[in-house]
């Protein structure tokens, strides 16, 4: 099947209110803009150059999403244009993008990635952690950064029990951490291979790329 097939299938099995992102790390623009002519218009890149080259390029309507690893050093590069950062995983990345949206008059939203256990990343914060940083003094002077929610990523085993009890476990985390904030409500996890379960534990947007896209090299 071809792209445009792909995302038709995956929207169809999406209930409505949960956000698709089109991950398309690795794709060349042109795969990018078959995505585009089919209507999508969020894509997800994991490298800051790659996703600001693409972006110089690309129509100007795409919502652009930060999903991998963001250094400190680089946040200058998006600040300008990103839509979504997913993995803010310190309090000193937070308050960087703070200080550049602060120079692009911009507010940057901004998902807190939240760290499991036996999960392949190194990246992230533990619940204590996180309920520290939410419930502290910490985010009152950031004014150029909102918190929309959490991002998670299940660990990459086949146990489905275990990826289904992670899934669980983030979303009754999200559902402690931002009860009675309406604008916290980005629960960012789910990718091609377990997006569904995720969907079926409160995901709000799934990263998908290999079932819209193919196999990455
Ligand atoms: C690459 C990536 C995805 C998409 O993975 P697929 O298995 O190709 O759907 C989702 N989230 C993150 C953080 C990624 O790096």
């Amino acid at each position: 099947m071809g792209i445009a097939e792909n995302l038709k299938a995956i929207r169809e099995s999406l209930p409505e209110g949960v956000l698709l992102v089109a991950v398309s790390k690795t794709k060349s623009q042109a795969e990018i803009l078959e995505a585009y002519r089919a209507g999508q218009r969020d894509f997800g890149e994991n490298k800051v150059q790659e996703m600001a080259g693409k972006a110089m390029s690309l129509p100007p309507d795409i919502r652009w999403h930060m999903i991998g690893h963001l250094q400190r050093n680089k946040v200058k590069y998006l600040a300008g244009f990103v839509h979504l950062v997913h993995g803010v995983d310190s309090l000193r990345l937070l308050e960087e993008i703070n200080r550049r949206g602060a120079q692009e008059n911009r507010i940057i939203d901004c998902l807190l990635q939240v760290h499991i256990a036996e999960e392949a990343t190194k990246f992230g914060f533990d619940a204590a952690e996180l309920q520290a940083l939410i419930s502290g003094d910490n985010l009152a002077g950031l004014a150029h950064v909102r918190i929309r929610g959490l991002m998670g990523m299940a660990t990459f085993t086949d146990d489905q029990a275990q990826v289904r009890r992670e899934f669980r476990s983030l979303k009754t985390l999200f559902d402690r951490l931002f009860a009675g904030n309406p604008e916290a409500n980005i629960l960012s996890m789910g990718m091609s291979g377990d997006y569904e379960m995720a969907v079926d534990a409160g995901s709000t947007l799934v990263r998908i790329g290999s079932s819209i896209f193919g196999t990455r090299p």
